[in-house]
């Protein structure tokens, strides 16, 4: 594993105060994302961009998402102690790991065999412990729901039935849905049969695919 000193200490003191000058709030958020070795989720040769607010390139055609989208993502969820949270697209794992440092019990999907199997070896390392599935993340994981909050971190073509009635009821969804830009909504399941739809603007996303890929 890489060193984490000074040095990377400062850019993330850097990358902090960028975030909260980009209207970012919540202290748990911030805490985490100060804390994290956002360095040890890409490649060591590219130090500065781990901490430009950027998203970058984790193999197998992927991004890991700009600190921004991490941070705005996740408070809009609100995430609280304890909280159980369903990610779909785990990627390099850094958005789990903010997760769990802020408390969540997560479980965590990733249709792409390398990207799945090299960050179950990683995570762990790191002492980051999520609950790790290799699968489609569109069927969600109904065994272990229902959630408090789910997040979708790839662009949905549209807001997936299955996973709304995963949520408890009171409980939070963040997705980005479009297929060129996103839109990010928030929704809340306000009783069994009720959900309330809120617009956050438009982002850009990798796309979520269906099915699983082997390579
Ligand atoms: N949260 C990640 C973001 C990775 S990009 C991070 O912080 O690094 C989005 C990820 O979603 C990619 O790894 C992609 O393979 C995955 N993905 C796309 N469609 C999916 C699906 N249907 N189920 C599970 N994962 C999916």
């Amino acid at each position: 594993m890489q060193a984490d000193g000074f040095r990377e200490q400062g850019l993330r003191s850097q990358l902090v105060a960028e975030l909260v000058k980009k209207g970012i709030t919540d202290q748990g958020v911030l805490a985490a994302i100060g804390k994290i070795p956002r360095h040890f989720f890409i490649d060591s040769a590219f130090l500065d961009f781990a901490y430009a607010d950027k998203a970058f390139p984790i193999g197998a055609g992927q991004t890991i998402s700009q600190p921004f989208t991490v941070a705005f993502q996740t408070q809009l969820l609100a995430i609280k102690k304890f909280d159980k949270v369903l990610e779909i697209g785990t990627g390099s794992g850094y958005q789990t790991a903010v997760l769990l440092e802020m408390g969540a019990k997560v479980y965590t999907i990733e249709r792409q065999r390398e990207l799945y199997q090299k960050v179950q070896q990683m995570l762990p390392l790191m002492g980051y412990h999520p609950n790790f599935f290799y699968g489609d993340g569109f069927e969600g994981k109904p065994t272990y729901g229902p959630f408090d909050k789910i997040l979708v971190t790839a662009g949905a073509p549209s807001i997936p039935e299955k996973l709304l009635l995963q949520l408890k009821i009171g409980g939070v969804m963040v997705i980005p849905v479009g297929e060129v830009h996103q839109r990010m909504f928030r929704i809340v399941r306000t009783s069994e049969s009720d959900f309330t739809k809120e617009d956050f603007g438009d982002f850009m996303f990798v796309p979520m695919l269906e099915g699983v890929n082997r390579s």
